[in-house]
Protein backbone atom coordinates (compact mmCIF):
# COMPACT_ATOMS: atom_id res chain seq x y z
CA UNK A 1 0.00 0.00 0.00
CA UNK A 2 1.27 3.57 -0.88
CA UNK A 3 1.90 4.38 2.87
CA UNK A 4 3.61 8.07 1.60
CA UNK A 5 0.10 9.05 0.02
CA UNK A 6 -2.16 7.65 2.60
CA UNK A 7 0.12 9.73 4.61
CA UNK A 8 -0.76 12.96 2.51
CA UNK A 9 -4.96 12.21 2.23
CA UNK A 10 -5.10 11.72 5.95
CA UNK A 11 -5.10 15.23 6.76
CA UNK A 12 -6.22 16.72 3.21
CA UNK A 13 -8.83 19.24 3.54
CA UNK A 14 -12.00 17.89 2.65
CA UNK A 15 -14.90 20.79 1.65
CA UNK A 16 -17.95 20.94 3.14
CA UNK A 17 -19.62 18.14 1.62
CA UNK A 18 -23.34 18.79 -0.46
CA UNK A 19 -25.95 16.84 -0.97
CA UNK A 20 -26.28 15.65 -5.08
CA UNK A 21 -29.58 15.89 -6.00
CA UNK A 22 -31.02 15.91 -10.00
CA UNK A 23 -26.81 15.92 -10.72
CA UNK A 24 -26.24 19.01 -8.74
CA UNK A 25 -24.55 19.78 -5.31
CA UNK A 26 -26.77 21.01 -2.84
CA UNK A 27 -26.77 22.46 0.84
CA UNK A 28 -29.73 21.75 2.46
CA UNK A 29 -32.55 23.81 1.87
CA UNK A 30 -32.50 25.83 5.36
CA UNK A 31 -28.40 25.70 5.69
CA UNK A 32 -28.27 23.66 8.05
CA UNK A 33 -25.43 21.28 8.50
CA UNK A 34 -23.71 19.31 11.12
CA UNK A 35 -20.01 18.42 11.85
CA UNK A 36 -18.47 15.17 10.73
CA UNK A 37 -16.19 13.65 13.66
CA UNK A 38 -13.21 11.43 12.82
CA UNK A 39 -13.57 7.87 15.06
CA UNK A 40 -9.28 8.44 14.50
CA UNK A 41 -9.42 11.01 16.81
CA UNK A 42 -12.60 12.59 17.96
CA UNK A 43 -12.04 15.76 16.02
CA UNK A 44 -14.55 17.26 13.21
CA UNK A 45 -13.13 17.38 9.63
CA UNK A 46 -15.72 18.90 7.31
CA UNK A 47 -19.27 19.21 8.01
CA UNK A 48 -21.92 17.37 6.09
CA UNK A 49 -25.69 18.87 4.99
CA UNK A 50 -28.55 18.24 7.99
CA UNK A 51 -30.79 16.71 4.96
CA UNK A 52 -34.74 18.16 5.15
CA UNK A 53 -37.62 16.68 4.25
CA UNK A 54 -37.83 18.96 1.22
CA UNK A 55 -34.20 17.92 0.43
CA UNK A 56 -35.48 14.26 0.30
CA UNK A 57 -38.89 15.37 -1.60
CA UNK A 58 -36.65 16.66 -4.69
CA UNK A 59 -34.48 14.03 -5.22
CA UNK A 60 -37.44 11.84 -5.15
CA UNK A 61 -39.08 14.36 -7.55
CA UNK A 62 -35.84 14.09 -9.61
CA UNK A 63 -36.13 10.31 -9.46
CA UNK A 64 -39.35 9.69 -10.80
CA UNK A 65 -38.95 12.30 -13.67
CA UNK A 66 -35.71 10.59 -14.70
CA UNK A 67 -37.70 7.34 -14.24
CA UNK A 68 -41.02 8.36 -16.15
CA UNK A 69 -39.09 10.23 -18.78
CA UNK A 70 -36.90 7.12 -20.10
CA UNK A 71 -33.66 9.00 -19.74
CA UNK A 72 -32.21 5.74 -17.95
CA UNK A 73 -34.54 3.39 -18.36
CA UNK A 74 -34.93 3.57 -21.95
CA UNK A 75 -31.00 3.91 -23.15
CA UNK A 76 -30.44 0.32 -24.66
CA UNK A 77 -28.53 -1.77 -22.61
CA UNK A 78 -25.01 -1.59 -24.24
CA UNK A 79 -25.33 2.18 -23.48
CA UNK A 80 -26.20 1.74 -19.54
CA UNK A 81 -23.37 -1.07 -19.42
CA UNK A 82 -20.98 1.10 -21.14
CA UNK A 83 -21.38 3.63 -18.07
CA UNK A 84 -21.66 1.79 -15.33
CA UNK A 85 -18.18 -0.31 -16.56
CA UNK A 86 -16.93 3.59 -16.63
CA UNK A 87 -17.74 4.22 -13.42
CA UNK A 88 -16.76 1.16 -11.90
CA UNK A 89 -12.83 1.39 -13.59
CA UNK A 90 -13.10 5.23 -12.22
CA UNK A 91 -14.07 4.00 -8.67
CA UNK A 92 -11.20 1.52 -8.85
CA UNK A 93 -8.81 4.18 -10.62
CA UNK A 94 -9.28 6.30 -7.44
CA UNK A 95 -9.37 3.83 -5.38
CA UNK A 96 -6.93 4.50 -2.52
CA UNK A 97 -8.05 8.39 -2.01
CA UNK A 98 -11.61 7.29 -1.70
CA UNK A 99 -11.16 4.57 1.22
CA UNK A 100 -8.89 7.31 2.84
CA UNK A 101 -12.01 9.51 3.23
CA UNK A 102 -14.26 6.91 4.21
CA UNK A 103 -11.77 5.51 6.99
CA UNK A 104 -11.62 9.11 8.08
CA UNK A 105 -15.02 9.18 8.44
CA UNK A 106 -15.96 5.36 9.91
CA UNK A 107 -12.95 4.17 11.21
CA UNK A 108 -12.54 0.78 9.52
CA UNK A 109 -8.64 -0.23 9.11
CA UNK A 110 -7.52 0.73 5.64
CA UNK A 111 -6.43 -2.49 4.59
CA UNK A 112 -9.75 -3.82 4.71
CA UNK A 113 -11.30 -0.57 3.71
CA UNK A 114 -9.39 -0.40 0.78
CA UNK A 115 -10.85 -4.22 -0.77
CA UNK A 116 -14.16 -4.23 0.93
CA UNK A 117 -15.02 -0.32 -0.42
CA UNK A 118 -14.07 0.98 -3.44
CA UNK A 119 -12.60 -1.90 -4.81
CA UNK A 120 -15.71 -4.19 -3.64
CA UNK A 121 -17.90 -1.54 -4.76
CA UNK A 122 -16.47 -1.26 -8.43
CA UNK A 123 -16.86 -4.96 -8.36
CA UNK A 124 -20.40 -5.34 -7.74
CA UNK A 125 -20.70 -2.40 -9.85
CA UNK A 126 -18.84 -4.33 -12.94
CA UNK A 127 -21.10 -7.46 -11.81
CA UNK A 128 -24.42 -5.75 -12.41
CA UNK A 129 -23.22 -4.14 -15.31
CA UNK A 130 -22.49 -7.02 -17.22
CA UNK A 131 -25.45 -9.12 -16.89
CA UNK A 132 -27.64 -5.79 -17.96
CA UNK A 133 -27.63 -7.51 -21.40
CA UNK A 134 -27.75 -11.07 -20.25
CA UNK A 135 -31.25 -10.69 -18.74
CA UNK A 136 -33.67 -12.23 -20.98
CA UNK A 137 -37.81 -12.69 -20.71
CA UNK A 138 -39.76 -15.55 -20.80
CA UNK A 139 -41.78 -16.91 -23.09
CA UNK A 140 -44.76 -18.91 -21.11
CA UNK A 141 -45.52 -22.54 -22.69
CA UNK A 142 -48.89 -21.76 -23.38
CA UNK A 143 -51.56 -23.47 -25.36
CA UNK A 144 -51.93 -22.94 -29.25
CA UNK A 145 -53.78 -19.75 -30.13
CA UNK A 146 -51.71 -17.05 -27.30
CA UNK A 147 -48.56 -15.95 -26.63
CA UNK A 148 -47.74 -15.78 -23.32
CA UNK A 149 -44.55 -13.01 -22.70
CA UNK A 150 -43.18 -12.43 -19.51
CA UNK A 151 -40.97 -9.04 -19.22
CA UNK A 152 -38.73 -7.65 -16.56
CA UNK A 153 -39.26 -3.90 -15.92
CA UNK A 154 -37.41 -2.00 -13.82
CA UNK A 155 -39.25 -0.91 -10.64
CA UNK A 156 -39.09 2.76 -11.08
CA UNK A 157 -37.97 4.50 -8.13
CA UNK A 158 -35.57 2.92 -5.27
CA UNK A 159 -35.11 4.52 -2.08
CA UNK A 160 -31.49 2.71 -0.48
CA UNK A 161 -31.02 3.54 3.25
CA UNK A 162 -27.22 2.99 4.02
CA UNK A 163 -25.19 2.25 7.64
CA UNK A 164 -22.04 3.37 8.14
CA UNK A 165 -20.16 -0.17 8.76
CA UNK A 166 -19.23 -0.68 5.10
CA UNK A 167 -21.05 2.16 3.20
CA UNK A 168 -19.64 1.24 -0.37
CA UNK A 169 -19.99 -2.39 -0.38
CA UNK A 170 -23.44 -2.05 1.04
CA UNK A 171 -24.39 0.58 -1.13
CA UNK A 172 -22.95 -1.23 -4.34
CA UNK A 173 -24.88 -4.13 -3.47
CA UNK A 174 -28.08 -1.76 -3.68
CA UNK A 175 -27.02 0.56 -6.73
CA UNK A 176 -25.40 -1.90 -8.63
CA UNK A 177 -28.50 -4.06 -9.50
CA UNK A 178 -31.20 -0.92 -9.00
CA UNK A 179 -29.56 0.93 -11.57
CA UNK A 180 -28.73 -1.88 -14.35
CA UNK A 181 -32.25 -2.77 -13.67
CA UNK A 182 -32.85 0.36 -15.22
CA UNK A 183 -34.81 2.13 -11.60
CA UNK A 184 -33.68 5.93 -10.41
CA UNK A 185 -32.47 5.80 -6.74
CA UNK A 186 -32.39 8.06 -4.19
CA UNK A 187 -29.89 6.67 -1.55
CA UNK A 188 -29.54 8.13 1.78
CA UNK A 189 -26.00 7.03 3.98
CA UNK A 190 -25.41 6.66 7.49
CA UNK A 191 -25.06 9.97 9.12
CA UNK A 192 -21.47 9.33 9.72
CA UNK A 193 -20.35 7.27 6.81
CA UNK A 194 -21.61 9.54 3.78
CA UNK A 195 -18.52 11.15 2.39
CA UNK A 196 -17.44 8.19 -0.06
CA UNK A 197 -20.91 7.50 -1.51
CA UNK A 198 -21.24 10.99 -2.24
CA UNK A 199 -17.76 10.60 -3.83
CA UNK A 200 -18.52 7.69 -6.06
CA UNK A 201 -21.87 9.10 -7.41
CA UNK A 202 -19.83 12.13 -8.31
CA UNK A 203 -17.88 9.85 -10.54
CA UNK A 204 -21.13 7.85 -11.55
CA UNK A 205 -22.10 11.26 -13.22
CA UNK A 206 -18.87 11.68 -14.84
CA UNK A 207 -19.11 8.25 -15.93
CA UNK A 208 -22.23 9.20 -17.69
CA UNK A 209 -25.35 8.61 -15.45
CA UNK A 210 -27.68 10.71 -16.39
CA UNK A 211 -28.69 13.61 -13.71
CA UNK A 212 -31.85 12.64 -11.60
CA UNK A 213 -30.75 8.41 -11.59
CA UNK A 214 -28.45 8.67 -8.70
CA UNK A 215 -29.59 10.79 -5.98
CA UNK A 216 -27.46 11.38 -2.48
CA UNK A 217 -29.56 13.48 0.48
CA UNK A 218 -27.38 13.28 3.57
CA UNK A 219 -28.93 13.37 7.10
CA UNK A 220 -30.33 11.80 9.82
CA UNK A 221 -32.69 8.83 9.32
CA UNK A 222 -35.53 10.30 11.73
CA UNK A 223 -35.65 13.21 8.89
CA UNK A 224 -34.04 11.60 5.70
CA UNK A 225 -34.71 8.12 6.10
CA UNK A 226 -38.08 8.64 7.14
CA UNK A 227 -39.04 11.32 4.48
CA UNK A 228 -38.22 8.78 1.74
CA UNK A 229 -39.93 5.75 3.54
CA UNK A 230 -42.77 7.48 3.70
CA UNK A 231 -43.06 9.00 -0.04
CA UNK A 232 -45.81 7.99 -2.41
CA UNK A 233 -43.26 8.14 -4.88
CA UNK A 234 -41.08 5.93 -4.24
CA UNK A 235 -41.85 2.20 -5.17
CA UNK A 236 -39.24 0.46 -3.26
CA UNK A 237 -36.89 0.40 -0.18
CA UNK A 238 -33.33 -1.16 0.11
CA UNK A 239 -31.98 -0.73 3.73
CA UNK A 240 -29.59 -2.37 5.97
CA UNK A 241 -29.48 -1.19 9.33
CA UNK A 242 -31.15 -2.18 12.26
CA UNK A 243 -34.26 -4.21 13.42
CA UNK A 244 -35.71 -0.87 15.20
CA UNK A 245 -35.61 1.09 12.04
CA UNK A 246 -36.43 -2.02 9.72
CA UNK A 247 -39.73 -2.23 12.15
CA UNK A 248 -40.26 2.11 11.32
CA UNK A 249 -39.81 1.26 7.64
CA UNK A 250 -42.75 -1.43 7.22
CA UNK A 251 -45.18 0.80 9.17
CA UNK A 252 -44.21 3.69 6.58
CA UNK A 253 -44.49 1.41 3.73
CA UNK A 254 -47.89 0.78 5.05
CA UNK A 255 -49.53 3.94 6.15
CA UNK A 256 -47.94 5.34 2.35
CA UNK A 257 -48.05 3.78 -0.88
CA UNK A 258 -47.83 -0.37 -0.32
CA UNK A 259 -44.06 -0.04 -1.20
CA UNK A 260 -41.87 -3.10 -1.28
CA UNK A 261 -39.82 -2.73 1.62
CA UNK A 262 -35.98 -5.02 1.87
CA UNK A 263 -34.65 -5.09 4.96
CA UNK A 264 -31.18 -6.27 5.83
CA UNK A 265 -31.18 -6.14 9.91
CA UNK A 266 -27.97 -7.49 11.46
CA UNK A 267 -27.48 -11.11 13.51
CA UNK A 268 -26.38 -12.75 16.48
CA UNK A 269 -24.27 -15.37 14.17
CA UNK A 270 -23.29 -18.41 15.63
CA UNK A 271 -19.99 -19.81 15.13
CA UNK A 272 -19.61 -23.54 15.84
CA UNK A 273 -16.32 -25.41 16.78
CA UNK A 274 -16.25 -28.96 16.73
CA UNK A 275 -13.65 -31.23 18.75
CA UNK A 276 -13.42 -32.71 15.32
CA UNK A 277 -12.86 -29.88 12.90
CA UNK A 278 -9.48 -30.31 10.61
CA UNK A 279 -7.42 -27.99 12.53
CA UNK A 280 -8.26 -25.95 15.60
CA UNK A 281 -5.51 -23.15 15.02
CA UNK A 282 -6.85 -22.53 11.25
CA UNK A 283 -10.34 -22.23 13.10
CA UNK A 284 -8.90 -19.91 16.06
CA UNK A 285 -7.17 -18.08 13.32
CA UNK A 286 -10.25 -17.03 11.19
CA UNK A 287 -12.70 -16.95 13.90
CA UNK A 288 -10.91 -14.33 15.83
CA UNK A 289 -10.97 -12.40 12.20
CA UNK A 290 -14.12 -13.27 11.75
CA UNK A 291 -15.11 -11.45 14.73
CA UNK A 292 -12.91 -8.42 15.03
CA UNK A 293 -12.44 -7.17 11.93
CA UNK A 294 -13.57 -3.58 11.31
CA UNK A 295 -14.00 -3.98 15.29
CA UNK A 296 -16.76 -6.29 15.01
CA UNK A 297 -18.93 -3.78 13.14
CA UNK A 298 -20.23 -6.20 10.27
CA UNK A 299 -23.47 -7.58 9.91
CA UNK A 300 -22.35 -11.12 9.67
CA UNK A 301 -19.86 -10.79 12.23
CA UNK A 302 -19.72 -14.51 13.93
CA UNK A 303 -20.54 -13.14 17.45
CA UNK A 304 -21.52 -16.19 19.19
CA UNK A 305 -18.72 -19.02 19.73
CA UNK A 306 -20.33 -22.05 20.55
CA UNK A 307 -17.75 -25.09 21.08
CA UNK A 308 -17.84 -28.61 21.86
CA UNK A 309 -17.05 -29.07 26.14
CA UNK A 310 -13.97 -30.92 25.02
CA UNK A 311 -11.97 -28.13 23.28
CA UNK A 312 -13.79 -25.29 24.96
CA UNK A 313 -10.43 -24.41 27.35
CA UNK A 314 -8.00 -24.78 25.03
CA UNK A 315 -9.83 -23.06 21.68
CA UNK A 316 -10.63 -20.19 23.88
CA UNK A 317 -7.12 -19.86 24.85
CA UNK A 318 -6.00 -20.18 21.47
CA UNK A 319 -8.63 -17.42 20.15
CA UNK A 320 -7.26 -15.05 23.54
CA UNK A 321 -3.69 -15.18 22.42
CA UNK A 322 -5.12 -13.87 18.55
CA UNK A 323 -7.06 -11.05 20.16
CA UNK A 324 -4.28 -10.02 21.95
CA UNK A 325 -1.83 -9.97 19.20
CA UNK A 326 -4.10 -8.26 17.32
CA UNK A 327 -2.91 -4.77 16.11
CA UNK A 328 -5.95 -2.12 16.96
CA UNK A 329 -5.36 1.18 16.55
CA UNK A 330 -5.17 3.99 13.71
CA UNK A 331 -7.09 2.70 11.13
CA UNK A 332 -4.56 4.68 8.42
CA UNK A 333 -1.89 1.87 9.63
CA UNK A 334 -1.97 -0.79 7.02
CA UNK A 335 -0.11 -3.06 9.76
CA UNK A 336 -3.57 -2.14 11.72
CA UNK A 337 -6.05 -5.15 11.84
CA UNK A 338 -9.04 -3.13 13.83
CA UNK A 339 -9.46 0.41 13.31
CA UNK A 340 -11.80 2.42 15.56
CA UNK A 341 -15.37 1.82 16.43
CA UNK A 342 -17.52 4.45 14.38
CA UNK A 343 -18.71 6.80 17.31
CA UNK A 344 -18.69 7.91 20.69
CA UNK A 345 -22.35 6.59 20.67
CA UNK A 346 -21.38 3.06 19.43
CA UNK A 347 -18.49 2.97 21.65
CA UNK A 348 -20.54 3.59 24.82
CA UNK A 349 -22.69 0.73 23.62
CA UNK A 350 -20.93 -1.66 23.36
CA UNK A 351 -19.25 -0.54 26.64
CA UNK A 352 -22.58 -1.56 28.12
CA UNK A 353 -22.72 -4.63 26.84
CA UNK A 354 -19.54 -5.49 29.01
CA UNK A 355 -20.60 -3.71 32.40
CA UNK A 356 -23.85 -5.70 32.33
CA UNK A 357 -22.08 -9.36 31.78
CA UNK A 358 -19.58 -8.21 34.10
CA UNK A 359 -22.42 -7.60 36.45
CA UNK A 360 -23.94 -10.97 35.77
CA UNK A 361 -20.68 -12.62 36.77
CA UNK A 362 -19.96 -13.58 33.12
CA UNK A 363 -15.57 -13.84 32.57
CA UNK A 364 -14.44 -10.90 30.91
CA UNK A 365 -11.64 -13.34 29.45
CA UNK A 366 -9.70 -10.55 27.50
CA UNK A 367 -10.19 -6.94 26.89
CA UNK A 368 -13.46 -5.17 27.73
CA UNK A 369 -11.93 -2.23 27.78
CA UNK A 370 -11.60 1.13 25.57
CA UNK A 371 -7.98 2.12 25.03
CA UNK A 372 -5.98 4.70 23.31
CA UNK A 373 -8.10 7.13 24.85
CA UNK A 374 -5.34 9.60 24.66
CA UNK A 375 -5.92 9.91 20.85
CA UNK A 376 -9.26 11.20 21.26
CA UNK A 377 -10.62 8.29 18.84
CA UNK A 378 -12.60 5.78 19.51
CA UNK A 379 -10.75 2.04 20.23
CA UNK A 380 -11.82 -0.98 22.06
CA UNK A 381 -9.75 -3.77 22.93
CA UNK A 382 -10.72 -6.91 21.05
CA UNK A 383 -12.87 -8.50 23.92
CA UNK A 384 -13.93 -12.58 24.91
CA UNK A 385 -16.75 -13.18 26.95
CA UNK A 386 -17.17 -16.47 28.39
CA UNK A 387 -19.69 -18.91 30.48
CA UNK A 388 -22.31 -17.01 28.66
CA UNK A 389 -25.58 -17.75 29.48
CA UNK A 390 -27.93 -18.53 26.33
CA UNK A 391 -29.99 -16.08 27.17
CA UNK A 392 -28.14 -13.02 27.85
CA UNK A 393 -28.27 -9.92 26.47
CA UNK A 394 -24.79 -10.26 25.02
CA UNK A 395 -25.75 -13.75 23.61
CA UNK A 396 -28.94 -12.59 22.05
CA UNK A 397 -28.61 -8.84 21.02
CA UNK A 398 -26.21 -7.60 18.29
CA UNK A 399 -23.65 -5.49 19.69
CA UNK A 400 -21.71 -5.02 16.78
CA UNK A 401 -18.45 -4.09 18.68
CA UNK A 402 -15.78 -6.17 18.90
CA UNK A 403 -16.98 -9.00 22.00
CA UNK A 404 -17.23 -12.17 20.99
CA UNK A 405 -19.69 -14.23 23.51
CA UNK A 406 -18.50 -17.69 24.38
CA UNK A 407 -20.57 -20.87 25.23
CA UNK A 408 -20.05 -24.31 25.23
CA UNK A 409 -21.84 -27.58 24.13
CA UNK A 410 -22.00 -31.62 24.32
CA UNK A 411 -24.03 -32.71 21.77
CA UNK A 412 -24.65 -32.04 17.89
CA UNK A 413 -28.25 -31.54 18.86
CA UNK A 414 -28.09 -28.68 21.48
CA UNK A 415 -25.30 -27.01 19.06
CA UNK A 416 -28.14 -26.75 16.59
CA UNK A 417 -30.49 -25.45 19.66
CA UNK A 418 -28.62 -22.81 21.02
CA UNK A 419 -27.33 -21.65 17.59
CA UNK A 420 -31.57 -21.59 16.36
CA UNK A 421 -31.94 -19.76 20.35
CA UNK A 422 -32.10 -15.99 18.80
CA UNK A 423 -34.57 -14.01 16.62
CA UNK A 424 -32.02 -13.40 14.15
CA UNK A 425 -30.81 -15.83 11.28
CA UNK A 426 -28.15 -14.46 9.21
CA UNK A 427 -24.74 -16.01 9.10
CA UNK A 428 -23.12 -19.07 10.34
CA UNK A 429 -20.49 -21.44 10.73
CA UNK A 430 -19.40 -24.75 11.27
CA UNK A 431 -16.21 -26.17 12.06
CA UNK A 432 -15.55 -30.42 11.53
CA UNK A 433 -14.10 -32.69 9.42
CA UNK A 434 -17.24 -34.93 9.36
CA UNK A 435 -18.93 -34.84 6.30
CA UNK A 436 -22.16 -36.03 7.28
CA UNK A 437 -22.35 -33.89 10.33
CA UNK A 438 -21.35 -30.41 8.08
CA UNK A 439 -24.47 -31.06 5.55
CA UNK A 440 -26.96 -32.14 8.02
CA UNK A 441 -25.56 -28.73 10.33
CA UNK A 442 -26.40 -26.73 7.44
CA UNK A 443 -29.43 -27.63 6.60
CA UNK A 444 -30.36 -27.24 10.22
CA UNK A 445 -29.44 -24.00 11.30
CA UNK A 446 -31.56 -21.03 10.19
CA UNK A 447 -29.24 -18.83 8.59
CA UNK A 448 -29.02 -16.85 4.84
CA UNK A 449 -25.77 -18.29 4.84
CA UNK A 450 -23.86 -20.99 6.93
CA UNK A 451 -19.89 -21.51 6.25
CA UNK A 452 -18.25 -24.47 6.80
CA UNK A 453 -14.34 -24.37 8.24
CA UNK A 454 -14.27 -20.96 7.63
CA UNK A 455 -15.69 -17.72 8.25
CA UNK A 456 -16.80 -14.75 5.72
CA UNK A 457 -15.68 -14.33 2.43
CA UNK A 458 -18.73 -15.47 0.50
CA UNK A 459 -18.29 -13.52 -2.82
CA UNK A 460 -20.53 -11.74 -5.12
CA UNK A 461 -21.83 -15.15 -6.70
CA UNK A 462 -23.77 -15.76 -4.35
CA UNK A 463 -26.52 -14.33 -2.19
CA UNK A 464 -26.69 -12.85 0.91
CA UNK A 465 -30.14 -12.16 2.94
CA UNK A 466 -31.42 -13.19 6.42
CA UNK A 467 -33.95 -15.13 7.74
CA UNK A 468 -36.45 -14.46 10.78
CA UNK A 469 -35.33 -10.74 12.23
CA UNK A 470 -32.77 -10.70 9.73
CA UNK A 471 -34.94 -9.23 7.27
CA UNK A 472 -35.62 -10.80 3.88
CA UNK A 473 -34.96 -10.34 0.40
CA UNK A 474 -31.13 -10.82 -0.89
CA UNK A 475 -28.18 -9.20 -2.11
CA UNK A 476 -25.80 -9.97 -4.08
CA UNK A 477 -25.60 -12.64 -6.42
CA UNK A 478 -28.31 -12.58 -10.04
CA UNK A 479 -30.88 -12.73 -7.16
CA UNK A 480 -30.84 -9.38 -6.15
CA UNK A 481 -32.31 -8.32 -9.65
CA UNK A 482 -35.61 -9.51 -8.49
CA UNK A 483 -36.03 -7.14 -5.94
CA UNK A 484 -35.67 -4.16 -8.75
CA UNK A 485 -37.51 -5.76 -11.41
CA UNK A 486 -40.95 -6.31 -11.50
CA UNK A 487 -42.69 -8.87 -13.84
CA UNK A 488 -45.15 -7.94 -16.48
CA UNK A 489 -47.39 -10.39 -18.92
CA UNK A 490 -48.56 -9.82 -22.05
CA UNK A 491 -51.50 -12.44 -22.65
CA UNK A 492 -51.77 -12.32 -26.54
CA UNK A 493 -54.09 -13.86 -28.86
CA UNK A 494 -52.90 -14.62 -31.97
P1 LIG B 1 -27.46 1.75 13.48
O1 LIG B 1 -27.99 1.65 14.87
O2 LIG B 1 -26.57 0.64 13.10
O3 LIG B 1 -26.93 3.10 13.13
P2 LIG B 1 -29.87 2.35 12.08
O4 LIG B 1 -30.94 1.44 11.67
O5 LIG B 1 -30.18 3.38 13.10
O6 LIG B 1 -28.69 1.43 12.54
O7 LIG B 1 -29.23 3.09 10.83
C1 LIG B 1 -29.15 2.56 9.53
C2 LIG B 1 -29.63 3.62 8.56
O8 LIG B 1 -31.01 3.85 8.81
C3 LIG B 1 -28.93 4.97 8.69
O9 LIG B 1 -28.76 5.54 7.41
C4 LIG B 1 -29.92 5.76 9.51
O10 LIG B 1 -29.82 7.16 9.32
C5 LIG B 1 -31.23 5.25 8.96
N1 LIG B 1 -32.38 5.48 9.85
C6 LIG B 1 -32.39 5.55 11.20
N2 LIG B 1 -33.63 5.80 11.65
C7 LIG B 1 -34.45 5.89 10.58
C8 LIG B 1 -35.86 6.14 10.38
N3 LIG B 1 -36.67 6.37 11.39
N4 LIG B 1 -36.33 6.14 9.11
C9 LIG B 1 -35.50 5.90 8.06
N5 LIG B 1 -34.19 5.68 8.18
C10 LIG B 1 -33.65 5.67 9.41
Amino acid sequence: MDTARIASLRSAPVPPARHLIDGEHLDASDGATYQVISPIDGKPFTTMPAGTAADAQSAIAAARTAFDDGRWRGMGPKARKTVMLRWADQIEANALEIAVLGVRENGTEIAMALKAEPLSAAATIRYYAEAIDKLNGEIAPTEPGTLGLVHREPAGVVGAIIPWNFPLMIGAWKLGPALAAGCSVVLKPAETASLSLLRIAELGHEAGLPPGVLNIVTGTGAVVGAAIAESMQVDVLAFTGSGATGRKLLEAAARSNLKRVYLELGGKSPNIVFADAPDLDEAAKVSAAGIFRNSGQVCVAGSRLLVERQVHDAFVEKLVAHARAMKVGDPLDPETAAGAINSQRQLDQTLNFITEARSLGRKIVTGGNRIHEETGGFYMAPTIVAGVEPNDRIAQQEVFGPVLAVMPFETEEEAVALANGTDYGLAAAVWTANLSRAHRMVRQIRAGVVHVNTYGGADLTVPLGGVGQSGNGHDKSLHAFDKYLDLKTAWIKL
